[in-house]
């Protein structure tokens, strides 16, 4: 763990940093306060800090204050390192940020377990902050294909249509659905049938640039936004994709595997519309798609040309 020291003096200062570094740490010094800040907000900051009150440019308490301002840094333990004794001015440090203190002239045995307290916060800290992240993603990822979910789809959605009113650039949003995919399921299994769906989620996943979105909607309906396209232009896309996923050819031991999808195409171009609308236009593309025989990409026309 990476152990910021910051302290003017220099004996004290290389004393702490033979001492830390024993005691395996990985030290980083240096004399003043605002070589310590450029330090805690650069590329892979330290974790914990052992800041003077007292240096050039900014004192540790002001350090300490930054460092709760700024949310995107990591959580930074800071130890401050002081001959003030005054309970009012530790009360002040504390509540500007700081998390412990060690009054000097300081005492190794006592530096060591403050520092053991800190590395111990800042683990838990880590595995919180893991554990947030996975529950983040989670509640926007499709757990069998990796794909945005249902919930993220919407949030997307909702705002490629406010850029598309507010610049005046087209989008369509594509919702495909597997042909027959029950009969998959029951002819092959279950597990040839979760096969089909991550591959389809591949194959959409290659053909659409990264500025799209592939979703999951549920079962076997997904749902595409190609953004600043043309109907003209997804409609291309659409077929592209409905081929691949009717030539895809599974590998052993599903190579009797077949499946097929339909497309529903809609649109807008910069007119005032909602996703739900958008949603129902290109579920009227799909279901017309289905009835004219499966296997096919249905285009709706824009509101105005209907
Ligand atoms: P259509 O061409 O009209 O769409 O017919 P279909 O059989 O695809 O339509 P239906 O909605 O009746 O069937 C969808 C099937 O998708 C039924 C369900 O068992 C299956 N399904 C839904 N989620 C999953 C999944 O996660 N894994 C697998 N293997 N099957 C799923
Ligand atoms: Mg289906």
């Amino acid at each position: 763990m990476k152990v910021l020291i910051a302290e003017d003096e220099r004996v004290p200062r290389m004393l702490l940093s033979r001492q830390i570094s024993g005691w395996g740490y990985e030290v980083l010094e240096t004399d003043n306060g605002d070589m310590a800040w450029e330090s805690i907000i650069g590329q892979e900051p330290p974790r914990i800090a052992v800041l003077d009150w007292v240096m050039p440019g900014l004192d540790g308490v002001s350090i300490c204050r930054k460092i709760q301002e700024v949310s995107a840094l990591p959580f930074i333990y800071t130890l401050l390192l002081t001959v003030k004794t005054d309970e009012g001015d530790l009360v002040h440090a504390l509540a500007q940020g700081a998390h412990d203190f060690q009054t000097k002239p300081v005492r190794p045995a006592e530096l060591r377990a403050r520092l053991a307290v800190g590395r111990r916060l800042v683990d838990a800290n880590d595995r919180l902050q893991e554990y947030a992240n996975r529950m983040t993603e989670l509640a926007v990822t499709d757990s069998l294909t990796g794909l945005a979910n249902r919930r993220s789809f919407f949030a997307f959605a909702e705002r490629e249509l406010a850029r598309s009113l507010r610049y005046q650039v087209p989008c369509v949003i594509l919702l495909l659905d597997i042909d027959a995919f029950k009969s998959v399921n029951d002819q092959h299994g279950h597990a040839a049938g979760d096969l089909v769906l991550k591959t389809i989620a591949e194959i959409c996943l290659r053909t659409l640039r990264t500025s799209d979105l592939v979703a999951r909607l549920g079962g076997d309906e997904f749902a595409l936004v190609l953004t600043e396209t043309t109907l003209e232009i997804a409609a291309a896309v659409a077929e592209r994709l409905r081929t691949s996923i009717a030539e895809t050819i599974y590998d052993p031991p599903c190579e009797d595997l077949h499946a097929t999808v339909s497309i529903g195409v809609a649109g807008c171009h910069g007119e005032d519309c909602n996703v739900d609308c958008l949603l129902r236009r290109a579920d009227h593309g799909l279901y017309k798609a289905k009835q004219l025989g499966r296997n096919r990409v249905h285009l709706v026309p824009f509101p105005a040309d209907e």
